[in-house]
Parts: structure tokens; C-alpha cells; sequence
């Protein structure tokens, strides 16, 4: 039998009658703009997160866009990212007219490495945006740090990272604003696209709202040049069924990280690093990346035999932002980032959906070391 890198069908199938009724009391209501249904969710996923506010917009990507647009982000300003994350987190920065300006990772964790992060600040610099990539928090002590000294936001993609923690505080919560998203994949996933934005500040979270709507209050009466960022109501209905299992996912997720963990341990390799859960921190596990350091070739192989035999699996993400063609014009996007590159040559992310088995698992750990053994 295959094995998906990830098999939405059985999560949908736990929840199926809950979701038809909530979708059907939309559909009877024909409310489908904000609303009740969106009122309802932002209050819970706030609650969640530990933060005084969320707003519930149209994508993780429009969550990143709005949160630096009332920021006052914009032509020539600089925003500070990783080297290695989601297109969306850079993508967005250039949108504006500001530039995004990379800094490398750190292996141990994939997130950025604040110890790289001082030297690329300038008197442009408005922001830093820190991916919790995979699922686990980024350094956020060291970050606010380095933020406050020089007076400037903490933008969290926490796109990938609903629910982690660090240091007893909650992605999303930590920095100015957190940005998520609910692509179907990620472990809130909605059923097309939405995303929330998080924020602890009264005023800024009145902002969000107005420039979710065209930069409007009242109606017809623009303040801002916003945009049209809203999430659906029936997306809000369907997360909001979706968040009081959210816990229950995650811990599917982590005890299938333990279980890797003693499977390979059952006969150590160095060949083969596996995603390892720093001190202080909660990994949620939206992936579970294992890396090898051989290098590229040895990567593909293991690709190409787990692909053969039934089994899920992708890179994330086989270039570095600064190599993307988009971005070739950005200044320093031709410098080195020796650990983005080695993440883009050397990772894999292999099945961690919480229904998996261990039986599943314990196949995906057999055929991981038949291809080491063939290479
Ligand atoms: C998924 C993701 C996004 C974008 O979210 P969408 O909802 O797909 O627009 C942004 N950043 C990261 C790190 C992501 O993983």
C-alpha cells in the first residue's frame, strides 16, 4: 500500500458530520462575508494563540502582505529574512517596493541565525521577519534582542507553526504580529485558502481590520490603501470545527516523530540527520525534514527509491530564496548562504500526518535505509 506524504482523507472523515452542518448553516444563512461565523473563529483562534487579537484574512501570503502594509512598509525600505523558507516570505517584501534582505540559517533548527542578523541591519531596515520553519520556533529571544535595540517590528511567519511554543510563549505571540496560514497542508488547514494575523496592540489590530477592507471605516470612507483581504466565512466555519482537534493533531504528529526517532536510533547512521527539537521549544512537526549531509546526490537517490516504492516525499525547498530568478537583481542575492544551500541540496520531507502507523513509519525507516545501503 502507498503511503502519502500526506493523506487529508482520513482527517476529513473524523470530522465530516461536524463540517456538513457547519457548511450547510452557511449556506441556508447565504451570509458568506465576514460576519458571525468569522467573529466567532478569530475570538477562539486568538484564544489559542494567546494573543489579544487575530484577523482572519485570505491567505498565510495576504497575512505577510498586510502585516508589513500597516507597518508603513514600503518603496526602499529593507525587511530582514531567512535565506530559506517559502517563496511568500520574501515575495511579499519586494511586492512593496522594499527589499528583501537575506540572511542564512542555522542547520540545527532551519530557522534564521540571529548571530547573522546585526550586520545586515541598515538605517533602512523596518523590519525582521523570522520563519518558524517545519514547525518549530525560530530564536525569538535573540531576535527581539537584536529588533528592540534598533527600534524596529518582528514580523513571525508563522505559516508553518500554529500552536509551536518557545519559552513558554506561543508562535504568533512573541513578535509584533504573527502571520499563518491555512493552506490545506499546514496542521489548521482550511478547505482552500485563508490565513489569520495575530497582534497583541490595540491600535494596530484596529488597522489590520480596516485594511482588510480597503483601508475603509466607515463604510465607503478610505483612510488607507488596503486591500481586499478578507477570509470567508465558510472557511472561518470550518476552522473554527477544526481548531478544538488542532491539539489532538499535533500530538499525533509529535508521537510519530518519537517513533522515527527510535527507529533509526535502532541502528545509528550517521548518514541521515533527523530534525531535532531544541531546548525550550514545542515543534509542531507540519514537516518532518531528514537531511543528508553527503549531499545532493545522495538526497535524490533516497527521492527516487522512496518515489519507487509508493512512498510520499518532497523537498522544501530546492533553492535558496536568493537563488530564485525573481530575486537575481536584489542586492546580495548573489552572495553565499553555505546552510541554505546545504538545507536546498541536502533535506527531505517524509510522511508525519498524525493517522499515520507505526507500521507505516516502520516502513518508511526500511526503505530510507535500502536506499542508503544502495548508495
Ligand atoms: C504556506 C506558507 C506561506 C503562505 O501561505 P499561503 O496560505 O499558501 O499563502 C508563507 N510562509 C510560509 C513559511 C509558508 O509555509
Amino acid at each position: 500500500m502507498p503511503i502519502p506524504l500526506l493523506d487529508l482523507k482520513q482527517q476529513y472523515a473524523s470530522i465530516r458530520e461536524e463540517v456538513l452542518r457547519v457548511t450547510a448553516e452557511v449556506y441556508e444563512s447565504q451570509l458568506f462575508i465576514l460576519g458571525k461565523r468569522v467573529d466567532d473563529f478569530e475570538r477562539d483562534f486568538a484564544a489559542y494563540c494567546r494573543t489579544k487579537h487575530a484577523v482572519g484574512v485570505s491567505s498565510g501570503t495576504d497575512a505577510l502582505l498586510e502585516a508589513l502594509m500597516v507597518l508603513d512598509v514600503g518603496v526602499d525600505d529593507e525587511v530582514i529574512v531567512p535565506a530559506y523558507s517559502f517563496f511568500a516570505t520574501a515575495g511579499v517584501v519586494a511586492r512593496l517596493g522594499a527589499r528583501p534582505v537575506f540572511v542564512d540559517i542555522d542547520l540545527g533548527d532551519y530557522n534564521i541565525d540571529p548571530a547573522r542578523i546585526e550586520a545586515k541591519i541598515t538605517p533602512r531596515t523596518k523590519a525582521i521577519m523570522p520563519v518558524h520553519l517545519y514547525g518549530q520556533c525560530a530564536p525569538m529571544d535573540e531576535i527581539l534582542a537584536i529588533a528592540e535595540q534598533h527600534g524596529i517590528a518582528v514580523v513571525e511567519d508563522a505559516a508553518q507553526a500554529v500552536g509551536a511554543d518557545y519559552r513558554g510563549r506561543r508562535a504568533g505571540s512573541i513578535g509584533t504580529l504573527g502571520c499563518f496560514s491555512f493552506f490545506p497542508s499546514k496542521n489548521l488547514g482550511a478547505f482552500g485558502d485563508a490565513g489569520a494575523i495575530t497582534a497583541n496592540d490595540d491600535a494596530l489590530a484596529e488597522k489590520l481590520i480596516d485594511f482588510r477592507v480597503h483601508g475603509m471605516r466607515p463604510k465607503y470612507f478610505h483612510h488607507y490603501v488596503g486591500g481586499n483581504f478578507r477570509i470567508d466565512a465558510l472557511q472561518a466555519a470550518i476552522l473554527h470545527i477544526k481548531l478544538p482537534h488542532l491539539e489532538a493533531w499535533h500530538e499525533g504528529r509529535r508521537r510519530n516523530a518519537e517513533i522515527y526517532r527510535r527507529l533509526f536510533a535502532e541502528s545509528a547512521d550517521e548518514r541521515i540527520v533527523l530534525p531535532e527539537e531544541l531546548p525550550g521549544r514545542r515543534h509542531i512537526y507540519n514537516q518532518y525534514i531528514v537531511r543528508f549531509p553527503e549531499g545532493r546526490e545522495t538526497r535524490d537517490r533516497v527521492l527516487a527509491h522512496l518515489k519507487s516504492a509508493g512512498i510520499g516525499c518532497e523537498v522544501y525547498y530546492p533553492l535558496t530564496l536568493p537563488q530564485q530568478e525573481c530575486f537575481r537583481n536584489v542586492p546580495g542575492a548573489a552572495d553565499r548562504y553555505p546552510n541554505s544551500e546545504a538545507a536546498a541540496e541536502q533535506t527531505l520531507a517524509i510522511p508525519i500526518y498524525p493517522e499515520l502507523t507505526e507500521e507505516q513509519i516502520g516502513e518508511v525507516v526500511t526503505e530510507i535505509r535500502r536506499a542508503l545501503r544502495s548508495t
